[in-house]
């Protein structure tokens, strides 16, 4: 006979929404069961966020040692050039991906969140059925929270699989690719294209658009389309893949051109990342009468559905398709079930690509003032007059943090950063907007020194006029 759960709250995906929504839930002394079809962890730790940054991470290692090869740098030198085991680096990437794995589990258990393995499909708004290893498993529920997430698009007509890749494949490569062709210059694509050079492979990169990274300025995408340039990447952009050709080892990937020059570039491995669309087929949402916006899930500022008491959260509802929105709209819809009275209004939510070098955008940028006729004053500071920047040999790169304010009353719209390890950025420039900070605010903190968080106390002064250290 089927079994039949009836908590008060069921949480469908156990990606950085879904398990933090149930993670919250359970502390707050809610019922709560969690469904998830493959891995704990979701998109975000199995096969995006954590999984990239380790290989990301791995490649830099072998980029660094390479070029101390020969005349080395710092006064350090290799004799003989580094040796990347493929093998070995994926297995080490995997410990990190099942230690979060298991750390999610932990988690869950703790907040005595029952997991039941195995896909939902919904026959109504409040129940659904997973088939799971053990048997089939009713849920019959109060409240719903759709986590689902996204998946990536193919390139059209032609599905993953050989050598065109997604994103996940790209992440688990036993083999270096000799030819990569990436097509879609978004963070995803550019951050594995990148890896993928310094591990030594040849690398194109085709974007239709007319710059790399398309939604930031050329100021911020400078200093990455001139490492691209210095690394021997070859960039196509305004350029337009018009067919993907298959054969025994390789893959013909037919691109427009700028100009309207046709040309064919050859690959043994082609990675498409030309987006991502919400995971909302084959699990009966159609059954649960719920408004779409377009391809997503429509909800409101708290993340309610058109349907009483069912409520989605990260991907699947929209962009910032970011593990953080996710994880942050996840633990208010618990709190608000358990009576908390909260709202989804953040000021900012912090975006960072981790090319090379890293780009950290908070708030407004320059080109969306301007197209919402919103008046500026901005401060940029230079990494190449900080520090901390010339101890990382990160001062060349042209890297920079600026801010943006408004002119009267000084209030922190938007700040951006362009350089090594900026991310670790984020936090402050994220706290700064969220707690409405003036550029008095930044100008009048400490910051400590050598770091390169200086940069964004010297901006701050620049705005105002008077910088010290430029
Ligand atoms: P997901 O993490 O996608 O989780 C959804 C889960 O639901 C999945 O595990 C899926 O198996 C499960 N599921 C779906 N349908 C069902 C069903 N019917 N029954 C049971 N289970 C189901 N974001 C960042 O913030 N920083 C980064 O650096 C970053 N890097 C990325 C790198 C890559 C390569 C990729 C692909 C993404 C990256 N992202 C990054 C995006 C981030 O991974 C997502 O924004 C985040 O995972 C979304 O979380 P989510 O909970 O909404 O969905």
């Amino acid at each position: 006979m089927a079994k039949t759960l009836t908590p008060k709250v069921l949480v469908i995906g156990g990606g950085p929404g879904g398990y933090v929504a149930a993670i919250r839930a359970g502390q707050l002394g809610l019922d709560c069961v969690l469904v998830e079809s493959d891995r704990l962890g979701g998109t975000c730790l199995i096969r995006g966020c954590i999984p990239s940054k380790a290989v990301i991470h791995a490649a830099g290692k072998f980029e660094a040692m390479a070029h101390s090869v020969g005349k080395g740098s710092c006064g350090i030198r290799l004799k003989e050039a580094p040796v990347l085991d493929m093998a070995e680096m994926l297995r080490w990437k995997e410990t990190i991906v099942d230690k979060m794995n298991r750390g999610v589990a932990g988690l869950l258990g703790k907040a005595t969140v029952q997991v039941v393995t195995g896909r939902a499909e919904f026959s109504d708004g409040k129940t659904c059925e997973v088939q799971t290893a053990s048997g089939p498993v009713t849920i019959k529920t109060e409240h719903v929270i759709l986590a689902t997430g996204s998946i990536a698009l193919p390139f059209p007509g032609v599905p993953f699989g050989g050598s065109v890749i997604s994103s996940s494949e790209a992440l688990s490569l036993e083999r270096l690719p000799e030819r990569l062709v990436v097509i879609g210059a978004g963070y995803i694509g550019l951050e594995l294209g990148i890896a993928y050079r310094k591990f030594g492979s040849k690398v194109t990169v085709i974007e239709a658009r007319e710059q790399i990274l398309p939604l930031y300025d050329k100021e911020l995408v400078r200093p990455v389309e001139r490492w691209l340039e210095r690394a021997d990447v070859t960039v196509h952009v305004g350029a337009k893949v018009t067919a993907l050709r298959e054969s025994a080892n390789e893959c013909t990937v037919s691109v427009q051109t700028r100009d309207d020059a046709p040309i064919n570039v050859t690959a043994d491995t082609v990675l498409v990342t030309i987006g991502r669309k919400p995971a909302t087929e084959g699990w009966g949402v159609e059954n649960m009468a719920v408004d779409m916006r377009g391809p997503y899930i429509n909800v409101d500022d708290q993340c309610r559905t058109s349907m009483r008491d069912v409520w989605a959260i990260g991907d699947v509802v929209g962009e910032p398709m970011l593990a953080h929105k996710a994880s942050a709209q996840g633990a208010m819809v618990a709190e608000i079930i358990a009576g908390h009275r909260r709202r989804f209004d953040p000021v900012a939510i912090p975006a960072v690509c981790f090319t090379e070098p890293e780009i950290v955008t908070v708030g407004l940028l320059p080109l969306e003032a301007a197209r919402q006729g919103i008046e500026t004053v901005s401060g940029v500071f230079p990494f190449a007059a900080n520090g901390r920047a010339l101890t990382m040999e990160a001062a060349d790169v042209g890297g920079f943090v600026r801010v943006l304010a408004r002119p009267d009353n000084h209030r922190v719209l938007g700040i951006q950063a362009v350089g090594l390890l900026v991310s670790e950025l984020s936090g402050e420039f994220a706290h700064a907007l969220e707690m409405g900070a003036v550029l008095e605010d930044i100008a009048g903190t400490i910051h400590q020194h050598p770091t390169l968080s200086e940069a964004f106390h010297e901006a701050a002064l620049r705005a105002l006029g008077h910088a010290i250290h430029i």
